[in-house]
């Protein structure tokens, strides 16, 4: 790699010692200040740092921590590889990640899906990796649109090499602009924000996994990776038991994603999938801590369509904990609680927490779900008989019972 210009050497320093700074602190991780301090003495930093690596960039809305995370455990098989693993996924995020690793001659950045237009632009990067747009807390769905429009721009007459899940009909029009795209079947359970044609506005006819427009050519391509079960399928037709330690449909989606932008790399599914089953807990997601007997399976939902997943993953036969919040990061509107259905919860044990817990008590109660209120996560874990227990919690909620355990990994 070429030596970075003595400008951007002393401004990647300085932001690193920053980071250490506010680490050393306890001010959280640093990498959002440290990238700061690093982009205020150099603007162009993060052009500078990108220049000479293969970079991905991972965006959606849901599930781009995960497959972040899955991605980079894959092509550490091909050398070092600088990542954002704690979720700073804007430029000071990216900065800070990519002078941490200063060395890596490759890269995997998950973005936030408003920002992807300018780090690609920044970066150059060459591989993106685009799996869901939803409506986020209270971004409608017109928002959403706008934001594939812009992806649309962005990739357009660039070299890039996209991967993207061909089930989400707005991720669809939103890479189909680019010059090469891998289309991967990824599904798609959260329809709600998805029954327009984005190109006309037309309806959108659906049939099994298939769409297409009733009023225009717009409808799905065909998938060259596909998901069967607990199978990946590659371009090739060959057929790959995923067996990965992640729960769920969505997590072999974030994983069928891994391996074709693995293969992107160069990286065959035979040497990326063995990293894919090492992963076993992301941020604290998907992991179990135990007190007293009782272990509680932590899994993070911040918006109806990673509500959804979660139900997914949720195991019926055990009672469920549900903790909801409504500070700065969670968005203080908790009117997406009339957008997910908790039908699905009748029948089991439920406990609800958090500071919006009447809120969301009393969305239980027009689906008509039985549960008990509790004022603290500790008393609704008290409640448990010893075993298993599944908590669905939203983003400050989610942290919050992360540090009450020690920052559970
Ligand atoms: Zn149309």
């Amino acid at each position: 790699m070429t030596q970075l210009p003595l400008r951007a050497q002393l401004a990647s320093a300085l932001g690193r010692s920053a980071a250490t700074l506010s680490r050393m602190t306890g001010r959280g991780d640093g990498s959002v200040i440290g990238g700061r301090v690093g982009l205020l003495l150099e603007p162009d930093l993060l052009r500078k740092l990108a220049r000479d690596r293969k970079l991905a960039l991972v965006s959606a809305t849901n599930g781009k921590t995960t497959t972040t995370r899955l991605i980079t455990s894959a092509l550490l098989e091909l050398g070092e590889v600088a990542t954002n693993a704690f979720g700073a996924n804007m430029p000071a995020g990216h900065v800070s990640a990519l002078s941490e690793q200063k060395g890596a001659p490759y890269g995997v950045l998950e973005v936030d899906e408003k920002y992807l237009p300018e780090v690609l632009d920044t970066t150059g990067a060459s591989v993106v990796c685009l799996m869901n747009l939803s409506r986020d807390q209270m971004d409608r769905a017109a928002e959403i649109w706008l934001l594939a429009q812009k992806w649309r721009r962005a990739l357009s007459g660039k070299p890039t090499h996209v991967i993207a899940n061909c089930d989400d009909p707005l991720v669809t029009w939103g890479a189909s602009t680019a010059a090469k795209v891998t289309w991967v079947a990824g599904g798609q359970r959260w329809k709600e924000d998805s029954w327009c044609c984005p190109e006309c506005g037309g309806p959108l006819d659906r049939k099994d996994a298939d769409w297409a427009c009733r009023e225009c050519t717009f409808h799905r391509p065909e998938p060259q990776w596909a998901i069967d079960d607990e199978v990946a399928v590659d371009p090739r037709g060959q057929r790959w038991h995923l067996d990965i330690q992640l729960p769920g449909l969505a997590n072999r989606s974030n994983a069928v994603m891994a391996l074709a932008v693995a293969e992107a790399f160069g990286l065959p599914v035979e040497r990326a999938l063995p990293h894919l089953r090492e992963v076993t807990s992301v941020a604290g997601r998907y992991t179990t801590v135990e007190r007293d007997g009782r272990h509680a399976r932590l899994l993070l939902a911040k918006n109806p369509a990673g509500w959804l997943e979660a139900f997914d993953v949720a195991d019926p036969q055990f009672p469920i904990i549900l903790s909801v919040n409504a500070q700065g990061p969670d968005g203080r509107d908790t009117s997406w609680l009339w957008d997910v259905d908790y039908r699905i919860l009748r029948g089991r044990p439920v406990f609800v927490t958090g500071q919006r817990r009447l809120d969301l008590a009393l969305r239980l109660d027009v689906a008509e779900v039985p549960f008990t209120l509790c004022d603290s996560f500790t008393e609704a874990l008290a409640m448990q008989p010893p075993g298993r227990v599944d908590v669905i919690a939203n983003y400050t909620a989610f942290q919050a019972i992360r540090s009450e355990f020690g920052r559970a990994v």
